[in-house]
């Protein structure tokens, strides 16, 4: 173990956070150049580590990073990471950008991707926060147009969960578009969503415009399995402003309600009872994800 606040990992050299240095010349932090996943680690074990590790290698396909190591490679040096960090909850952010060369947009004919990796604690939310749930707001939707690709381009995002922090907010929610009826609502700045709409649970489709995320396909297979009805179409954002109950879903959050939406009530103003059913068996079927 090295110390309590985390370890990372910098081509292949473990140091504390603190100690850790990247090359100044690193085409992630000129350009943004790079992917990255982050994965949780419950208790010592690896939460969906096979389903973060395909999108990483999709990321890195999408941007035309050439994999700079097998899915088998990732998982040993992420385990090591573990056992040296010793911290039971926790997660683990990977990162491979296009690597280290003279500031130049395209890409350089000898560039080696350059991986990085850290491991930080992370506790699970507070059942008190669960119950409760939590308030959003909504903002434009200005992304670039292949969110579903999970790039270290992130600046709309930070603006946005800025945005949600100064309004007293946990999560902005991402509405595209001025149709009639407002938009349609993709994702949040850090999660996917999901509502009740007519007691139906409605999540957006993978349509490009949102990131797969791990915990949104945990969620759908789930409740699938556990009987409750899921449908995977677009919402507006009038529908979202009067759905019965609004769901955050991510590594982070897992499955988490939503009490209040730009300063409205969202149903009885706590975490529905939908949702917290679909927090339960998505809890259920996490133990067999574990590794
Ligand atoms: N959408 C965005 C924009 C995200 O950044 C994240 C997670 O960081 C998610 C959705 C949720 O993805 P996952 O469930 O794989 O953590």
């Amino acid at each position: 173990m090295i110390e309590s606040t985390g370890i990372a990992w910098v081509d292949g050299k473990i140091t504390s956070m603190e100690e850790a240095r990247i090359p100044f010349l690193d085409r992630g932090y000129f350009f943004g150049d790079g992917v990255y996943e982050a994965v949780k680690v419950i208790e010592g074990k690896l939460f969906a580590l096979e389903e973060h590790l395909e999108r990483f290698e999709r990321s890195m396909k999408e941007i035309r990073i050439t994999p700079p190591k097998t899915k088998a490679e990732f998982t040993d040096i992420i385990r090591e990471c573990i056992e040296k960090a010793g911290i039971p909850n926790a997660m683990v952010y990977l990162q491979v950008t296009r690597g280290v060369g003279p500031r130049m947009h395209a890409f350089l004919p000898q560039g080696e991707p350059m991986v990085t990796l850290f491991v930080a604690p992370m506790d699970s939310l507070e059942e008190s926060v669960r119950v409760a749930g939590v308030s959003c707001i909504t903002v434009p939707d200005e992304r670039w147009a292949h969110p579903h690709i999970k790039t270290l381009n992130l600046l709309p995002n930070v603006l946005a969960k800025q945005a949600a922090a100064e309004k007293g907010a946990f999560e902005a929610i991402f509405v595209l578009g001025t149709e009639p009826g407002g938009g349609v609502v993709t994702e949040a700045s850090s999660s996917n969503i999901a509502a009740v709409i007519n007691g139906k649970v409605v999540t957006p489709p993978l349509n490009g415009r949102i990131l797969p995320g791990v915990s949104r396909a945990i969620m759908l297979e789930t409740a699938r399995a556990a009987g409750i009805e899921v449908e995977e179409r677009e919402i507006t954002l009038e529908e979202l402003l009067s759905a019965e109950e609004v769901i955050l879903t991510s590594t982070g959050v897992e499955v988490l309600g939503v009490r209040e939406l730009d300063g409205v009530t969202v149903g009885q103003g706590v975490a529905g009872p939908l949702t917290r059913r679909l927090y339960e068996v998505f809890m259920a079927g996490s133990v067999q994800r574990l590794s």
